[in-house]
């Protein structure tokens, strides 16, 4: 751990090393800034990071890069190497005549959908072309199919593509709007040596940008405002900052706060729905089915993608690394040993044998996909709170639940781009002690 001077004042204190608080710490300390990026956990990555399993680079659960995130990573420096996957190869629907697997081709050209069906879902597609949807922000993706689209069939078939894109498995409160921005950039890289190199690229840029980065090191309180921001580490010590930007999620940065803040001004970071996925990670020594490297769920919340067959993830010419995940539901329980049979019966059923086949394999029974699923009730992506908190000069929020852009990764960067240039902004505008933002 690097030792930090906690005499001088910083600029800027950074909560939390993620992808939102690298790139906010690049932004800043290239402006001149002096920047303090505080992790609390061992390195810097967050739910970004990727684990080594016997020698392969396996993210957290299924992580496809969407294209839309990388002019901002071009713009600190980071070029993610990587292709684009194949569409699913195939539909699974569990159903009640037992279970059917059905190829995209099939479902096109085959009996599976009769004729007004296949139109209803090609009617879909065009209607993902309409420039403007921000009309169905507020519209519910269940009553927007209700009305568009009247099949069953077909609305499974759009529901599984929805969870892949979103990964939000709740179409009663999941905007409409917000759902067809994200379907009209569904262009995904799978990252060559996994997130993890996003995360290494970051982490040199900061450190080349001059940001002092400390992992291992817990902020538990942020009091007061600008120009004097007091800043308590577990453990004690204390910091002075201009500026703080929180990229904790939205309830633990309310914890740091004091004083608080009052129950209106908190409404609108506890109305956020997180979004949790429980993801069975393998590395293999090939499939037994090798050329079924993409299945989705549609009638039930699955996903199953052979990672290695599109990206660069192992030095091992052998191994691959293979997700396969559950969409976890936002309201009610989830069983985590069902969750896991669940996964593990998918595998029998497309990829019979797949256990001799296995290194390595790890569940994670409910991870942390985002803070803030878009949903018709809050307006869609325009409802999420924006980087400055209300009354509180000098305290920003950045994160994958803060602004208006983009879902996932895509507004971590976009937020933390933002705090970023409203700091410059103020710092370049106000005298100290003069700030009446976020009033
Ligand atoms: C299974 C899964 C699949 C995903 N798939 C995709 C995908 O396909 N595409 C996509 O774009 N996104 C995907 N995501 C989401 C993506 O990983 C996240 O949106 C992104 O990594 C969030 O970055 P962040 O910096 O905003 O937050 P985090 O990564 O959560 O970073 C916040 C950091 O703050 C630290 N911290 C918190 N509190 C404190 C404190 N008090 N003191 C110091 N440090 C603190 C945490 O330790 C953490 O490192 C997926 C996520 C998961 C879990």
């Amino acid at each position: 751990m690097r030792h930090y001077d906690n005499e001088s004042v910083w600029d800027a204190v950074i909560i939390g090393a993620g992808i939102a608080g690298l790139t906010a710490s690049i932004y800043l300390a290239r402006a001149g800034q002096k920047v303090l990026l505080l992790e609390k956990g061992a390195h810097p990555g967050g739910r970004a990071a990727s684990t080594e399993l016997a020698g392969a680079q396996v993210n957290l659960g299924a992580h496809a890069l969407n294209r839309s995130a990388l002019p901002i990573l071009r713009e600190v420096g980071v070029h993610p190497a990587g292709a684009a996957p194949k569409l699913p190869g195939g539909l699974v629907f569990a159903g009640e005549r037992g279970s059917i697997n059905v190829s995209l081709l099939q479902l096109l050209l085959g009996s599976f959908l009769n004729v007004r069906e296949k139109c209803q879902l090609l009617a879909f597609y065009r209607s993902l072309n309409k420039s403007d949807v921000s009309f169905l922000n507020r519209v519910s993706l269940q009553e927007h199919l209700e009305t568009w689209v009247p099949s069953l069939h077909v609305r499974h078939i759009v529901l599984a593509l929805v969870r892949l894109s979103t990964y939000c498995d709740a179409p009663d409160l999941i905007s409409a709007g917000a759902v067809i921005s994200q379907l009209k950039q569904s262009q995904v890289l799978y990252v060559n040596g996994g997130w993890q190199s996003v995360i290494h690229q970051l982490t040199w840029q900061s450190q080349q940008a001059g940001v002092t980065l400390l992992s291992g090191v817990s902020v538990q309180e942020v009091i007061g405002i600008r120009p004097q921001i007091q800043v308590n580490l577990k453990g004690g010590s204390q910091l002075i900052s201009r500026n703080v930007i929180s990229t904790a999620g939205p309830r633990s940065t309310l914890a740091l706060l004091n004083p608080a803040l009052t129950p209106a001004e908190e409404a609108p970071y506890r109305q956020l729905v997180p979004v949790y996925a429980a993801c069975l990670d393998l590395v293999v020594t090939g499939m037994p089915r090798s050329r079924t490297t993409f299945v989705l769920g549609a009638d039930a919340p699955w996903y199953f993608s052979n990672h290695s067959a599109t990206a660069l993830l192992s030095n091992h010419s052998e191994h691959q690394v293979v997700h396969v995940m559950k969409y976890l539901p936002v309201k009610g329980h989830s069983d985590p040993r069902e969750d896991q049979h669940e996964l593990t019966a998918l595998l029998d059923n497309i990829q019979p044998g797949w256990t001799k086949h296995t290194v390595r394999q790890r569940f994670l029974p409910r991870m942390l996909v985002t803070h803030a699923m878009p949903t018709a009730a809050m307006g869609g992506l325009s409802g999420r709170p924006g980087p400055m908190v209300k009354r509180r000069p000098g305290i920003y929020v950045a994160g994958d639940w803060v602004g208006s852009e983009g879902m996932l990764a895509h507004v971590s960067l976009a937020s933390a781009r933002e705090a970023a240039r409203m700091i410059l902004a103020s710092t370049d505008t106000k005298t100290e002690g003069e700030e009446e933002d976020g009033t």
